[in-house]
Parts: structure tokens; sequence; C-alpha cells
């Protein structure tokens, strides 16, 4: 047995929806088919990394789009996570360039955030249209992530 996440974050890593917002897409949600006790909404004190799990394929360098070494990414991650990931300004190793965590280019996607929505084993995406809509509500654009466990 496995089971899939499909979790939506805003593409700004502090952002917290208010309370009317949440409910909006909890309502939109609901009107896209998904059930009550499917959707989880959470908000974290502090920055999490929201990963795609076995859905990991490769990360790369947004700048010069070579391949991360795992090893290499999980140093700047050791760093980013001793700053409860307020500090997530990384020198990549590949061309000596600055840029991210959040921008690097993940495969599939993950991110950070504080806040996130996750829909427990939906059976059907949601479409273009529908994250549009999703995306007025909540006030930012959104980042979908397909955590496979
Ligand atoms: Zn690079």
């Amino acid at each position: 047995m496995s089971d899939h996440f499909l979790i939506l974050i805003p593409d700004e890593l502090s952002y917290v929806p208010e309370i009317h917002a949440q409910d909006k897409m909890l309502q939109l949600l609901r009107s896209f088919g998904f059930d009550d006790d499917m959707i989880q909404m959470t908000t974290s004190e502090s920055v999490q990394f929201i990963d795609q799990g076995a859905n990991f394929e490769h990360i790369l360098c947004p700048l010069c789009k070579n391949e991360l070494q795992l090893e290499q990414w999980q140093l700047l991650m050791d760093a980013a996570y001793r700053t409860g990931f307020a500090q997530l300004e990384v020198v990549v190793p590949c061309c000596s360039q600055s840029t991210s965590l959040n921008d690097l280019i993940y495969q599939w996607p993950a991110g950070f955030a504080r806040f996130r929505i996750e829909i427990f084993n939906p059976s059907s995406d949601i479409n273009e249209t529908q994250m549009h809509v999703l995306e007025t509500a909540l006030g930012y654009k959104a980042r979908k992530i397909w955590r496979h466990i």
C-alpha cells in the first residue's frame, strides 16, 4: 500500500492566509469534489520543507541547470535547518552563485512554506482553472507538490 498527497503551498514561504481565505479555499475544494476528511490545512510556527517523498528524482541549479549532488544539497539544507529555515540563501557549489533553496529546481516539485493544504489520496488532480480560482482565494500563486509515500 502506498499513499499520495496533493499539497499546495503559497509561493511566498512565510505567507499565511487569513482564516476567511482558508474557509474560502475549503469551500472551493469541496466544490471540486474533495471530501472534508481528505483535506487538511496546516499552519506551522516556522517555515518547513515540504518534500515530494518517493517522487524525488533530482535537484537542478536554477542558474546553470547542473544537477546538485544530494550530499551537497544536504549540507546546504543542514545549515539552513539550523536557522529554522529563516535563512535559505545559499551559494551553490556548481557555479558559485547565490540563490535560495526554495528556488532550486526540484524534480518533482518541493518547497518551503509555513502554510499548506494537503489532500489525502485525491482521485483527481486540480486543473489549471481550479488552480487559478484557488490562488485568487489564497492571495498568492501556489506551488503544487505531489508527495508519494
Ligand atoms: Zn549552478
